[in-house]
């Protein structure tokens, strides 16, 4: 059975309609998973609405069910929730998981977006069911799809999740500061190397993924002014990609204040850093609307 990976939002921290980002697009985070009927999404950004619109032409009135993994719930990757309307019929079911046993932070957060000072539906009011699940130690099995996590370094917390099904795996790693985790920070003039010292458990947990989707916000000359924001320069993400042996590396999480021409220059700096080091990964800019069969 063929599985597939869309890109519906691959913005970093607000949205950015507008011509400057007709390529590359401006929904905030939103990648669905799905193998039919299996349906999994990783985070609720704006990009969310148009997946649920989506949704409800496919299914053709069918029910839906759906498992929710979000990274974390900062605004940039929740505030797509309470616009899904597949939420609003009680036909439909979805799951929103937590990152260990009995871990319902996410869940309850998602309700609070809803409250009526920020919102004028409650979230008691959407008609489906929506209920707490999660990963258990850290891997569960969802639908066929084996489910792990692993933390990440941003502040308040966010983690990663790598999907495996039919020796297929693919990575969603969004809202990361790589160079806070590196024993050897970059140094201006250095020559790229892919053997920097990353954290042996996140190589491991990408280690040879077919697709690895990650955050790679800033270019080199905007990273010095983020320093702590929580997000990773690209070329960090590309080293991490070649030290993990990864096939294909979609850049995520695109700055807003970048428009397609900045993301396409930051992606092409990616692949001749990628090529200066021998490496044969794939290197490309995560785009709304894209869509990659994975097995
Ligand atoms: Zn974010
Ligand atoms: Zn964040």
């Amino acid at each position: 059975m063929s599985w597939f990976v869309k890109f519906w939002g691959t913005r970093g921290s607000i949205p950015t309609p507008g011509p400057q980002s007709r390529k590359y697009g401006g929904n905030t985070s939103c990648v669905e998973i799905h193998a039919d009927p299996a349906l999994l999404i990783c985070d609720g950004g704006t990009g969310l609405r148009e997946l649920g619109m989506d949704l409800l032409k496919r299914k053709k009135g069918e029910p839906i069910r759906g498992h929710f993994l979000f990274s974390h719930t900062h605004w940039d990757h929740i505030q797509g929730f309470p616009f899904f309307v597949p939420a609003y019929d009680p036909r439909n079911e979805f799951l929103v998981y937590g990152t260990s046993r009995g871990d319902r932070r996410t869940f309850d957060l998602l309700s609070g977006q809803m409250r009526s000072e920020y919102f004028p539906v409650e979230f008691s009011e959407l008609r489906s069911r929506i209920a707490p699940a999660d990963l258990g130690d850290g891997h569960a099995h969802v639908e066929g799809f084996s489910v792990r996590c692993v933390e990440l370094k941003h502040p308040g917390r966010a983690f990663a999740f790598a999907f495996e099904k039919e020796g297929k795996k693919v990575v969603y790693a969004t809202d990361n500061e790589l160079d806070l985790v590196l024993a050897d920070p970059d140094q201006p003039g250095r020559e790229p190397n892919a053997r920097r010292s990353f954290p042996e458990p996140l190589v491991e947990f990408m280690r040879g993924a077919d697709l690895l989707i990650g955050d790679g916000q800033y270019t080199d000359e905007e990273y010095p002014h983020r320093i702590g924001w929580g997000h990773s320069r690209a070329s960090t993400l590309v080293d991490l990609a070649l030290a993990a042996e990864v096939r294909q590396l979609a850049v995520f999480h695109h700055d807003p204040m970048q428009s397609d021409r900045d993301v396409d220059r930051k992606i092409d700096l990616c692949r001749e850093r990628a090529a200066r080091q021998g490496g044969k990964v794939v290197v490309f800019g995560a785009r709304e609307g894209l869509e990659l069969r994975i097995g």
